[in-house]
């Protein structure tokens, strides 16, 4: 399984699938927006976050991630939960309402 990474604002629950096969790990760092207070918890699967290599593999998906939450900050964070495996940035949206409002 390759790493994948979560971002997930804090004070909001996941909106989809954690990426964990055994058991999720919050990080101590978080990704904040620079515009704003908004930030976000980072979650990866307890092995791949315990792997040797984690702090130089998460680099280029941190940085997706950063971008990602960053570009949100246009829509006003609507965007509360994000995954990478390092090529594309999968948004996770809340369902919309069933009438509009
Ligand atoms: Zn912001």
């Amino acid at each position: 399984m390759g790493l994948k990474i979560a971002a997930i604002q804090s004070g909001t629950e996941p909106v989809g699938k954690l990426p964990s096969g055994s058991f999720p790990k919050t990080l101590e760092m978080q990704l904040g927006c620079p515009k704003c207070d908004v930030s976000y918890n980072l979650i990866v699967d307890w092995d791949q976050a315990a792997d040797r290599w984690f702090e130089e593999s998460s680099q280029p998906l941190l940085r997706l991630l950063k971008k990602a939450i960053f570009m949100g900050h246009s829509t006003d964070h609507r965007v509360t939960h994000f995954e990478t495996e390092g090529v594309v940035v999968t948004s996770f949206a809340k369902a919309a309402p069933a009438s509009g409002g």
